[in-house]
C-alpha cells in the first residue's frame, strides 16, 4: 500500500506494470480528504500479508486449482440480486440462483461488519480474522459456524472482504476441508464499490488506516445511493453503539483508551464521555488511561503514551 498525490501514484503503478510478472496486477485507488492515508513510508518484508491460525506457509495459495473462481462486481451484484429475489434472508438459509444453494459470507473481522456489510451477509462471529474458525469447526462449535452443516458439494459459497486477499487464503483453507463451489468477490468490496456503487451494500467499509471508514460515495461519488433500506436487526450490532445501543450515524470506530485493552468499538457521544473514551467500565478503571481521543482518530504509537501522556488513577 501506498499513499501520495495521484501524478506520483500513477507513476509507481506505471512503473510496477512495466515489469511483465505484475503486468495484469489489479491496481486499487481510493481517496483520502484527510493528507497522507499512510503518512509514513515502511518497507518491509513479510512473508505473508494475511495472518491465520496455523500461518500460510503450508497453504498452496499459488496453485490456481485451489483458488476460488473470482467473480467481477457486476456478476457478483447480479448473483446477490437473484439471491434476494428467492425471497429469504440468504446467510443462513437456501437460496436459489439457477437451482443451486448459496450461501453469502462475510470473512472479515467483526467489528467491519459492524459499520457496513452486504445485505444478508451474517456478523461474522469472530472479532480477527486471524482466529476465524468458519468451516472448521468441531460438532461443539456448530450453531456459530454458517458453513458446518451445509452440502459441501453442492452449496455456492460466496466470499467477500475488503480488497480480496483475505478471501484467497481463505478459500485455500476451504478447498482442503472439502468445500467444492468457492466464489470470490474479484477486488473485495472496495474494488465492488468502485464499479457498481452501493448497490445491495449497506453502511460504510472499513478500512486499516487512519480514515478507519469510508462510505461508498468515496468509491463512486456518481453513483446516487440507491434507496438502500438502512435494515437496523432487533439485537444487531450494526451501526449500534457498543456500550448504549443507540444508533449510529458516524461509523467510525475508536480505540479503547487504557492501553491495556486497545479494543476497537464503536461508541456514541455520551457514552465516550460517560466512559470516559473507554470500552468499558472496568477500563475506564484501569491503571493505563490514555487521553480520550477528541474525534474519529487513531492512537499514536503506544510508547508515546507510556512516558508521560498517560494518565493513570493516581495521578488525576
Ligand atoms: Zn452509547
Ligand atoms: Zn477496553
Amino acid at each position: 500500500m501506498h499513499s501520495g498525490p495521484t501524478k506520483y501514484a500513477m507513476a509507481y503503478v506505471d512503473w510496477i506494470k512495466d515489469d511483465d510478472r505484475f503486468s495484469d496486477i489489479l491496481v486499487q485507488i481510493s481517496p483520502t480528504t484527510t493528507g497522507h492515508a499512510f503518512p509514513r513510508l515502511r518497507v518491509r518484508y513479510k512473508s505473508s500479508l494475511v495472518q491465520v491460525e496455523g500461518g500460510t506457509s503450508d497453504l498452496p495459495l499459488l496453485d490456481p486449482n485451489v483458488r476460488a473462481t473470482p467473480l467481477a462486481p457486476f456478476e457478483w451484484r447480479e448473483r446477490l440480486q437473484a439471491m434476494n429475489k428467492a425471497g429469504k434472508p440468504f446467510s443462513q438459509e437456501d437460496a436459489l440462483f439457477l437451482g443451486r444453494k448459496s450461501l453469502l459470507l462475510d470473512v472479515r473481522n467483526g467489528y467491519e461488519w459492524d459499520v457496513g456489510h452486504f445485505q444478508g451477509a451474517e456478523r461474522p462471529n469472530v472479532d480477527s480474522f486471524r482466529n476465524t474458525t468458519f468451516g472448521l469447526s468441531g460438532q461443539e462449535e456448530v450453531a456459530s459456524d454458517p458453513l458446518a452443516l451445509i452440502d459441501k458439494e453442492n452449496t455456492d459459497i460466496l466470499m467477500y472482504c475488503t480488497g480480496g486477499i483475505r478471501c484467497d487464503v481463505f478459500s485455500a483453507i476451504l478447498r482442503q476441508k472439502g468445500f467444492r463451489n468457492l466464489y470470490t468477490l474479484s477486488g473485495g468490496v472496495s474494488n465492488y464499490l468502485k464499479n457498481e456503487g452501493p448497490a445491495d451494500w449497506v453502511g460504510n467499509l472499513f478500512v486499516f488506516d487512519s480514515r478507519l471508514s469510508l462510505p461508498p460515495s468515496a468509491y463512486k461519488p456518481e453513483a446516487i445511493a440507491e434507496t438502500s433500506p438502512k435494515i437496523i436487526f432487533e439485537g444487531s450490532t450494526f451501526a449500534r453503539c457498543y456500550l448504549c445501543g443507540s444508533e449510529l450515524l458516524v461509523f467510525r470506530h475508536r480505540n479503547c483508551a487504557n492501553i491495556d485493552c486497545n479494543f476497537l468499538f464503536l461508541s456514541c457521544k455520551t457514552c465516550v464521555d460517560k466512559f470516559r473514551g473507554c470500552c468499558s467500565l472496568e477500563c475506564k478503571d484501569a491503571p493505563r488511561l490514555r487521553p480520550v481521543l477528541p474525534g474519529h482518530q487513531r492512537y499514536q504509537k503506544w510508547h508515546l503514551y507510556r512516558d508521560g501522556v498517560l494518565q493513570s488513577k493516581s495521578k488525576v
